[in-house]
């Protein structure tokens, strides 16, 4: 048996009034899901567990079966390993976006979507100029690191530069987070530790806010990446391989470090598609194509879509409807007419978290799920989107189900004939 599941970052949403109380997802004609979970297992998934931050990074680490609440150290680690940063024990990996700050405002979390060219003339920049904070490395378009020696740093609070569009970047700097250790003496190191790291930033804006790069940006029209933004930081997280934990040879299919970099941790392949680009332009077809290539080498292939979330955080309707749209046409769809055989394999579709484009942001709420194998049992859901899942869920006797076992119950599908009882 070889298992495929499609992730949808961010994908479910809330009723819209621009769709007559529609979500995005009940919108969106989606033949492939609904096939799915018409013919085999929905149910709820709880992907953040309570208390932690609703991040791609926690959310995306559930569904690849590793509870977060034991394994998750940070964001900023996670993506160190999949852009290649070597981390030293007492090292800190602080996930650095390019932003645009305008007139003391946090204007755009990812600088206009710059281009890697274009973030790679400015940490070329950052790395002459900044060198003695510690080392900056180059990621993809917005999203790059900085490594900090020095492990008290994964005591301060940082704010996901998403969650604070438009508001005073001084008053989402970095602090002294709540569950650091109080001692009158440590709180002073923190607190020096954080004004250090925040003059980096405001140093930035002097190393940024001139470049050539960026004054061009401008002439052009668009956004310049004028800041750097410090975040999601933290030490290298202990996972234990998944070939170990499944027995299983797995895959990822992302245009996304920070999945790559889970990926890596837990020794997955992550299969480079040429056009994938962890944005609304990315290659579905392609990513479809090399998935059929490595289910030949793989037992099990974790592809993500980063565009639904892209749409989510730009308030984008019509953008979240073309991603959900692409995803079940261009790859679910290519994926059952591309497989062998369906009856040697198995499809799950889901996102990790809710994105919804009310409040741009992600949320912690349950995700539905649906999941297919032939002779699988199907319950009584016909689509899949929020209401008709959540409608089934509530009429069944399921209770929501914590996220790092979503991934044992799609490898032990329930068959049609096995007993319904004690789910
Ligand atoms: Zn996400």
């Amino acid at each position: 048996m070889k298992y495929v599941v499609v992730i949808g970052d961010g994908m479910v949403d809330e009723p819209l009034e621009e769709l007559d109380g529609k979500t995005p997802l009940q919108k969106a004609k989606t033949p492939n899901m609904d096939f799915l979970a018409k013919n085999g297992t929905c149910g709820m998934l709880q992907t953040v567990p309570p208390g932690m931050e609703p991040g791609s990074d926690v959310a995306n680490l559930s569904i690849m079966g590793y509870d977060p609440k034991k394994y998750y150290t940070g964001r900023g680690p996670l993506e160190a390993a999949s852009i290649g940063a070597k981390m030293k024990k007492d090292d800190i990996a602080f996930r650095c976006n390019f932003i645009t700050c305008e007139n003391g405002l946090l204007a755009d979390f990812n600088a206009g979507h710059i281009s890697t060219i274009e973030a790679a003339q400015l940490i070329e920049s950052l790395n002459q100029r900044l060198y003695s904070y510690g080392k900056f490395y180059l990621g993809t378009s917005y999203r790059h690191l900085f490594i900090y020696n020095d492990k008290t740093a994964s005591q301060l609070k940082s704010t996901p530069p998403h969650d604070v569009v438009g508001e005073p970047i001084q008053e989402h700097l970095l602090k002294v987070g709540e569950d650091a250790d109080k001692s009158v003496e440590n709180r002073e190191v923190l607190n020096n530790l954080a004004q250090k790291l925040n003059e980096l930033m405001y140093k930035s804006f002097d190393v940024l806010g001139k470049h050539p790069t960026n004054q061009k940006r401008i002439e052009d029209g668009k956004k310049p990446g004028n800041m750097i933004w410090l975040w999601g930081q933290g030490p290298q997280p202990q996972l234990p391989l998944f070939k170990e934990k499944y027995n299983l040879k797995g895959a990822t299919i992302t245009g996304v470090d920070l999945i790559k970099g889970i990926g890596t941790y837990l020794g997955l392949t992550n299969i480079h598609v040429p056009g994938a680009t962890g944005f609304y332009d990315t290659d579905y077809c392609g990513k479809a194509k090399y998935a059929l290539e490595a289910l030949e080498e793989h037992d099990l292939i974790f592809i993500h879509v980063e565009a639904p979330d892209e749409a989510g955080h730009a308030g984008d309707i019509y953008e979240k409807i073309k991603a959900i749209e692409r995803i079940d046409q261009r790859i679910l769809g290519k994926l059952i007419k591309g497989l062998p055989s369906m009856d040697d394999y198995a499809l799950a579709v889901l996102p990790d978290h809710p994105t919804p484009i009310n409040i741009r942001t992600h949320t912690s709420n349950p995700i539905p799920y649906a999941m297919y194998t032939p002779g699988c049992r199907a319950d009584a859901t016909e689509k899949y989107d929020e209401p008709s899942i959540l409608k089934s869920f509530n009429e069944s006797s399921k209770n929501i189900m914590e996220g790092y076992k979503f991934l044992n119950l799609f490898l032990n599908l329930p068959k049609s004939s096995e007993n319904t009882k004690n789910e």
